[in-house]
């Protein structure tokens, strides 16, 4: 979608620390930390968010869940969180599913 941020990180067009990419799957650290370890997990396809995953579409989102697992043990984490914000109550502030995943911190439950 050209006017979505997180499409345009894809594209390259807005430069990123990308932590991982394949054909459907994009990583990257985020610019604002919330703990030492900090990157989003995006899929390439523009879906909106957690409410917009459908039969059609989710079989990325099974996958960046392999990528979250694939990273984190690459990294040597053993410990995180992962978090999808949902709308705009929920704290979502880019309309482009993505998981966050934070570690390295101890993180507090539940969240405020
Ligand atoms: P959310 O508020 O859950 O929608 O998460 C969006 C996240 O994107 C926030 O944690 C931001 O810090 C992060 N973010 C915004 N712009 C960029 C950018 N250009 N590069 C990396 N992360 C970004």
């Amino acid at each position: 979608m050209s006017d979505c941020l997180f499409c345009k990180i894809i594209a390259g067009e807005i430069p990123s620390s990308i932590v991982y990419e394949d054909d459907t799957v994009f990583a990257f650290r985020d610019i604002d930390p919330q703990a030492p370890v900090h990157f989003l997990v995006i899929p390439k396809a523009h879906i909106p968010s957690c409410g917009a995953v459908t039969p059609e579409n989710s079989a990325v989102v099974a996958h960046c869940f392999e990528v979250i697992s694939q990273v984190t043990k690459e990294q040597g984490i053993e410990s995180f969180r992962v978090v999808s914000n949902c709308g705009e109550q929920a704290g979502q502030s880019v309309p482009h599913l993505h998981f966050h995943v934070l570690a390295g911190r101890d993180l507090s439950w539940p969240p405020g």
